[in-house]
């Protein structure tokens, strides 16, 4: 196993009370961070990087993500979450993408992120029509490619909640369409163990609401046993708030308590409509919540209780959601939207999200929201896995002052980036990545959003029924006057 000795290096530490250590060297060994200090000795083997000039701080999280999105970024605009959702699923089904294509996409978002200092994602993966093993395997595949610290959460549901919640209560019967994911999942755990992968993989319930009891209960229950995360969409958009309050009096959160699918193996992507009980809940249980501040402000969801969820005590990580509806799969341009939007959310100072707020939330707590990375990356400290990005301030931070705000505030989408190592191996070096052909991939990648392209124009503004009862609902939840946010 390669040793990397990494010389005269500034440490972004994520210490409040020293953030910045200079002059350090960084011994990687094994794909371990083995010591971060002034004087370190290496052995004589060790390849030696030179890094005065440069900033190592710990590779970014992406804790909430759709790779192969990817494919229809920036295809829509104003439209809310429930409607916007059916127009890509109804043009995935068309695509019918097979293994090779899912790839490909996948590889391209993983490609950007690397680009961009992330270097642990999860992926949400959904597809039409149906999960397969195969198709599993080539998300798998663009991470060892790529060399990213991947986990994939297929996502399963059984029923369609806005169909049901839109129905008056006594014509409303549990009416579930299984769709296949247990073998298929325990096939691609039986491969990641054998295989001691670095990619790991947890179980996605689509969102709650779209759930049955039955099928959530089989989730916790295998989660306990197999000893995996859990991650799920949570209240993100306004109908969901509604169905939630029609479906479940006690509170949505309140009932996945009573079926003990609230517990520290859980992260909950978005939570933007959760009430004071609901933060209660997950704050007691050791929930995470993955913050998603560009795809809620793009899709018009509102504005999650950071705050709120941070004076309870409630883990708060950040993601990028699909590239269709944030467009890109950058975690610096997130840290920078949270500290923002927190402005806007609350009037108190104290509660705003600093610039050291927001990247513990880009790194450690993404890191703690997945069982898996847990006290393992999201730290440049020694017995850490070597996940960390080598950065290299150009014009855009100059002067450099203040790195730790300067990260935040103005390096725009990472371009000081520079190099990138994942379980230490260089997996980007002086901008290019090692395991990528980029110009391959853009002659792979072309092709297929122009097919999607031509599909999706077929597609939109044609409404299924999930979606009608969606703008229905809407139309009508925007006569109540609830107030927007
Ligand atoms: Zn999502």
């Amino acid at each position: 196993m390669t040793r990397i000795l990494l010389e005269d290096v500034t440490v972004l530490t994520l210490d409040r009370r020293k953030p910045l250590l200079e002059r350090q060297r960084i011994l990687i060994d094994g794909g371990v961070i083995a010591a971060v200090a002034r004087r370190v000795d290496a052995p004589l083997e060790a390849r030696r990087i030179d890094c005065s000039g440069m900033i190592a701080m710990p590779g970014l999280v992406n804790a909430h993500s759709h790779l192969t999105e990817i494919l229809q970024r920036s295809f829509r605009d104003n439209l809310p979450m429930e409607i916007w959702r059916g127009e890509r699923a109804r043009t995935e089904e068309r695509a019918r993408l097979g293994p090779e294509e899912i790839s490909a996409a996948a590889e391209l978002a993983c490609a950007e992120m690397l680009k961009s200092g992330v270097t642990a994602v999860v992926d949400h993966f959904s597809t039409r029509p149906g999960l397969s093993v195969p198709k599993m395997e080539a998300i798998l595949s663009a991470f060892e490619r790529t060399g990213i610290r991947g986990v994939l959460v297929p996502s399963v549901r059984d029923r369609d909640f806005v169909r049901m919640a839109s129905l008056p209560a006594n014509r409303r019967k549990e009416r579930t369409e299984p769709e296949p994911w247990r073998e298929e999942v325990q096939e691609i755990i039986g491969r990641l163990r054998r295989g001691r992968s670095l990619s790991g993989l947890m179980l996605g319930p689509s969102s709650p609401l779209n759930c049955s009891d039955g099928l959530l209960r089989e989730v916790a229950a295998m989660a306990q046993r197999l000893d995996l995360g859990i991650h799920t969409h949570l209240l993100e958009t306004r109908l969901q708030s509604w169905a939630a309050a029609r479906l479940y009096p006690g509170t949505l959160c309140g009932h996945l308590a009573k079926l003990g699918f609230l517990s520290s193996r859980l992260s909950a992507a978005h939570g933007v409509w959760l009430t004071d009980r609901e933060i209660d809940l997950l704050a007691a249980s050791g929930a995470s919540v993955v913050h998603n501040p560009a795809s809620n402000l793009k899709l018009g969801s509102g504005i999650a209780p950071v705050a709120k969820l941070r004076n309870r005590g409630v883990n708060v990580a950040l993601g990028t959601d699909g590239g269709d509806t944030s467009d890109t799969y950058s975690i610096f341009e997130q840290m920078k939207l949270a500290a923002c939007l927190s402005r806007v959310a609350g009037t108190n100072p104290d509660d705003w999200v600093t610039a050291e707020d927001a990247l513990a939330m880009g790194t450690v707590n993404g890191a703690e929201a997945i069982p898996a990375w847990r006290g393992k990356i999201g730290r440049i400290k020694s017995g850490y896995r070597a996940d960390l990005v080598l950065l290299k301030p150009g014009l855009r931070l100059r002067p450099l002052t203040d790195p730790v705000r300067q990260l935040v505030f103005s390096a725009g989408g990472g371009d000081a980036v520079h190099t990138v190592l994942v379980d230490g191996k260089i997996v980007l070096e002086a901008g290019r990545l090692t395991g990528v052909d980029e110009n391959a991939l853009s002659r792979r990648i072309e092709p297929l959003g122009k097919k999607m392209y031509r599909l999706y124009r077929l597609e939109r503004n044609k409404r299924d029924r999930s979606q009608s009862a969606a703008a229905l609902l809407y139309r009508r939840l925007n006569r109540e006057k609830r107030a927007p946010l």
